[in-house]
């Protein structure tokens, strides 16, 4: 499909399945070979991550461990900057390596907030693997170790991204019409 509507508004055919696949295949392999002989812990942000989560995860061919963290700080689509607290964050991270896996860094705040969180708990080390990056948007200054791929500053949806609750099992990555 090259467009498909959401709700009220049409989003066009952005990033495809292969491209995506291809991206998730490179950012495993950089973490196979930095994290060998760390017994990482990646930390997922839900809802938006799950897929790139999963995938990325039957890529990995290191002793990991996973566990799955909730928090939004999207309503429609626009950004409203409020970061919720981090929920059900029940493993131990006190002395451990921890990737936190994000879907997408917009503005970083909410990035920003979880990883001060984190250390915090005094986790050994704290990284950072986001699929995909919008430098327009960005408004932090700390350093995001794994980036898939940078895109403009538009509102997408698509492999777990949704649109008001919508959208999240499209295999291809859409970007909002203008
Ligand atoms: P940030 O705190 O970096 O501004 O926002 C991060 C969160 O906002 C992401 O985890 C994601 O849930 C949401 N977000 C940012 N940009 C987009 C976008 O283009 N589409 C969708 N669906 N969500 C986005």
């Amino acid at each position: 499909m090259e467009s498909v509507i959401v709700h009220d508004k049409e989003f066009v055919k952005f990033i495809d399945a292969q491209k995506i696949d291809a991206t998730v295949t490179t950012l495993a392999e950089r973490i196979n070979k930095d994290m060998k002989g760390k017994n990482p812990l990646f930390l997922v942000v839900l809802n938006g991550a799950f897929i790139f989560a999963a995938d990325l995860f039957k890529k990995l061919t290191i002793p990991c461990e996973i566990s799955f963290v909730k928090l939004s700080s999207y309503i429609g689509t626009q950004s409203n900057h409020v970061v919720r607290e981090l929920i059900g964050l029940d493993e131990m991270v006190t002395y451990r390596t921890v990737v936190i896996l994000e879907d997408i860094i917009d503005t970083g705040l909410t990035m920003g907030v979880t990883t001060e969180k984190l250390r915090k708990l005094e986790a050994k080390e704290v990284k950072i693997a986001t699929l995909l990056f919008k430098p327009d948007a960005f408004q932090m200054s700390y350093e995001i170790d794994y980036v898939g791929m940078t895109i403009p500053n538009d509102f997408i949806i698509g492999y777990g991204l949704d649109y008001n609750r919508h959208g999240r099992n499209l295999p291809h990555i859409y970007k909002i019409s203008e």
